[in-house]
C-alpha cells in the first residue's frame, strides 16, 4: 500500500498552502481533488461538464467520481501521497484506510468566521495557479499574479452563497472525520492562526518523530 499524509480542515485553513510545502520537501505526490476537477472543468471533459455545476453550487460531487478520480490521478514512483481537501465525507474516510496507509492527518483548525474571511480575500493566478490573499499574501502588484505576470481572478465558488454552502458541507460532512481519524490515532491537530512557517517546521518535527 501506498503512504499517505492528509490536510483536514475548512475551506481557507491553509491546507493547500501546507501540502505544497510538503510535497516540494518530501517528493511525495500532491493531489488536491478540486484542482483535478476544475481542470476537468477548464478542459470540457464529460466529467468537467458532470461536474460544473455542483461545484459552482458549493455543492460536494459524488463518492463515485472522486473515487474514479483519486485512483486514476496516482503516480506510480512517488514515495507517497498527499491529500488535500480529500477526504470529506465518512465513505471517501473509509476508502482511504482501505487502500493507503495513513501516516498522519492533519487537522487545520480554524473559526467559520476567519474562514470565511479567508476565502473571500483569496485570488488565483489563471496562469499558474498561484494563491494569493489580500490579507496575508498581498501580490505586489494589485490583480498580477508575482510568480509568473499572469492576471488573478477570484474563484467563483469563493463568493456568496457558494462560500455559505461549501462551509455548511464542511460542518455537515467533514468536521465528524476528525473524530474519525483521532480513533485510528493518526489525527494531529494544529491551529491555522499560526504562521505558514511555524505550521510547516510542526509537521516536519511531528514526521521525524513518527
Ligand atoms: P476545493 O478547491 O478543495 O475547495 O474544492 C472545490 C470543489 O470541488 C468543492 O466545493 C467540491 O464541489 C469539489 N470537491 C473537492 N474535493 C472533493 C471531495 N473530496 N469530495 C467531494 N467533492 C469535492
Amino acid at each position: 500500500m501506498t503512504d499517505a499524509i492528509v490536510f483536514l480542515g475548512i475551506q481557507g485553513s491553509g491546507k493547500g498552502t501546507q501540502a505544497k510545502i510538503l510535497a516540494e520537501k518530501s517528493g511525495y505526490q500532491h493531489v488536491n481533488i478540486g484542482d483535478l476537477f476544475r481542470e476537468q472543468i477548464a478542459g470540457g471533459s464529460k466529467l468537467g461538464l458532470e461536474v460544473k455545476s455542483i461545484i459552482a453550487r458549493g455543492d460536494l460531487v459524488s463518492d463515485e467520481l472522486v473515487f474514479d478520480l483519486v485512483n486514476s490521478s496516482l503516480c506510480a514512483d512517488c514515495p507517497g501521497i498527499i491529500f488535500d481537501g480529500f477526504p470529506r465525507t465518512p465513505a471517501q474516510a473509509e476508502f482511504l484506510m482501505a487502500n493507503y496507509r495513513v501516516k498522519r492527518v492533519y487537522y487545520l483548525s480554524l473559526s467559520e468566521e476567519d474562514a470565511i474571511s479567508r476565502i473571500e480575500a483569496r485570488r488565483v493566478c489563471g496562469d499558474c495557479g498561484e494563491n494569493f490573499n489580500l490579507i496575508s499574501r498581498i501580490p505586489k502588484q494589485e490583480g498580477v499574479c508575482d510568480v509568473c505576470g499572469g492576471q488573478l481572478k477570484q474563484r467563483a465558488d469563493d463568493t456568496g452563497d457558494a462560500i455559505k454552502q461549501r462551509v455548511k458541507e464542511f460542518y455537515a460532512q467533514t468536521y465528524a472525520l476528525k473524530e474519525f481519524f483521532a480513533k485510528k490515532g493518526v489525527l494531529h491537530t494544529i491551529s491555522a492562526d499560526n504562521g505558514i512557517q511555524d505550521i510547516g517546521r510542526e509537521i516536519m518535527q511531528d514526521l521525524q518523530n513518527l
